[in-house]
């Protein structure tokens, strides 16, 4: 099958921002034409030195071969090119490359790069637009959707950052072929979050056919396409993160308490790990306030182990700290309000919902239970 016929568009309708998901194997080949469908003159590459020697010289050929003038910038992989100088090296690289208000930044590469191009896009000329390249799985079905750009200062994470929607994204599942295992894992977790907030056939789907996802047939692009129309929703409804985008968050509390407790360290444990650790223990929870059936968390608990994350405090390397350690570093979240904390608790697999106000005394005797 040609990539045209296996091709999957899922728009996100935003009024004036809208734009166009493309999802499918081998898109990189026709991505000059349809980036070139843009209207730019010119485009700035902006990836890692991972992602680069594998498809810079793809991406530029294509563009090139559509009359595109390009200008490539590698940076360092990893979270610590989230920063002010890299910011910077961005911006000023695409002044030198004389990108106009018509023309493009382009994001080729996973969360790091697609945070950093898309924000450096947003306030480099006060804006130009930018195109996602996302090249992981957790870019493909999270990071790249939905306009969230920015980088980290010595304060956390992401704090510094723009709404930035792009012009078009291309997720090219071919892609995700070289793909470390782990960071595969990794983003399965959000792809699983999906089904477990709002859409339980998509979370039974997933459990028949994640190994296909991870084999690269036409189950992963289904699911990155899935994943995509079910982010978009959130996001159409609420662009800015004022109300339910928090449902986005399931797992995400725990998760980034044990991110924070493993001091962002990637050889301990990576996002999508603290996630999958953080959906495991939003069921259990569920279930020990008595929300949701013990069956629920089971499944949700046997399906990650299955593809081979984890789901046990006792499972984060060097250990999860003491209950104490967790409660403040939970404490410390954003989404926390007048000393109680928001969870994003569930009533079975698919009716997630925002839970303000739980007592910091039962997430304690929880944790106690989990911690034993
Ligand atoms: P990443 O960008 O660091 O990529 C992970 C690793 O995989 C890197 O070493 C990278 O070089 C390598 N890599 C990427 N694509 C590859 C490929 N096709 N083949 C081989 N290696 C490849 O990590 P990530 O998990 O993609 O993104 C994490 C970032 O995303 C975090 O900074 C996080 O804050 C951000 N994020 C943003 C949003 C948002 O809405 N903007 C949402 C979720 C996460
Ligand atoms: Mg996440």
């Amino acid at each position: 099958m040609t990539d045209r016929q296996r091709l999957i568009t899922v728009p996100v309708p935003l009024g004036e921002r809208a734009y166009d998901i493309l999802v499918g194997r081998g898109l990189i080949g026709s991505a000059g034409a349809r980036i070139a469908a843009l209207g730019a003159r010119a485009a700035a590459i902006v990836t890692d030195e991972h992602v680069g020697p594998l498809y810079a010289s793809a991406l530029t050929g294509a563009l090139e071969a559509q009359g595109l003038r390009t200008t490539l910038v590698v940076l360092p992989p990893g979270e610590a090119t989230k920063s002010y100088a890299s910011l910077e090296r961005v911006c000023d690289a695409v002044l030198e490359a004389r990108i106009e208000r018509g023309d493009l930044v382009v994001a080729l590469g996973g969360g790091v790069i697609g945070d950093l191009a898309g924000f450096a896009a947003a306030v480099v000329r006060r804006g130009v637009r930018f195109v996602q390249v996302p090249t992981t799985l957790l870019s493909q079905v999270d990071s790249s959707v939905g306009g969230k750009t920015g980088i980290n200062s010595r304060h956390g994470k992401n704090l510094v950052g723009a709404f930035h929607q792009p012009s078009l994204v291309l997720a090219d599942t071919a892609l995700l072929d070289t793909l470390p295992a782990r960071e595969m894992r990794a983003g399965y977790a959000e792809v699983a979050k999906y089904g477990l907030i709002d859409d339980a056939r998509f979370f039974a789907w997933c459990e028949a056919n994640w190994q296909g996802i991870f084999a690269g047939g036409p189950e992963r692009d289904e699911a990155v396409a899935q994943s995509c129309r079910a982010k978009a929703a959130v996001v159409v409804r609420d662009e800015h993160e004022t109300g339910d985008r928090a449902l986005l968050n399931l797992g995400h509390t725990f998760g980034h308490a044990l991110e924070k407790i493993t001091a962002y360290d990637s050889a301990r444990l990576v996002h999508g790990e603290g996630v999958a650790i953080g959906l495991a223990l939003a069921f259990r929870f569920s279930a020990f306030l008595g929300l949701c059936p013990p069956g629920d968390a089971e499944r949700v608990e046997a399906h990650l182990t299955a593809a081979g994350l984890p789901t046990r405090l006792s499972q984060v390397p060097g250990g999860c700290g003491t209950v104490d350690e967790l409660l403040a570093a939970m404490a410390q979240d954003k989404k926390v309000k007048g000393g109680a904390l928001t969870f994003i608790l569930a009533r079975g697999i698919g009716r997630s919902f925002i839970a303000p106000g739980i007592e910091a005394g039962k997430v304690r005797a929880f944790l106690d239970s989990e911690i034993g």
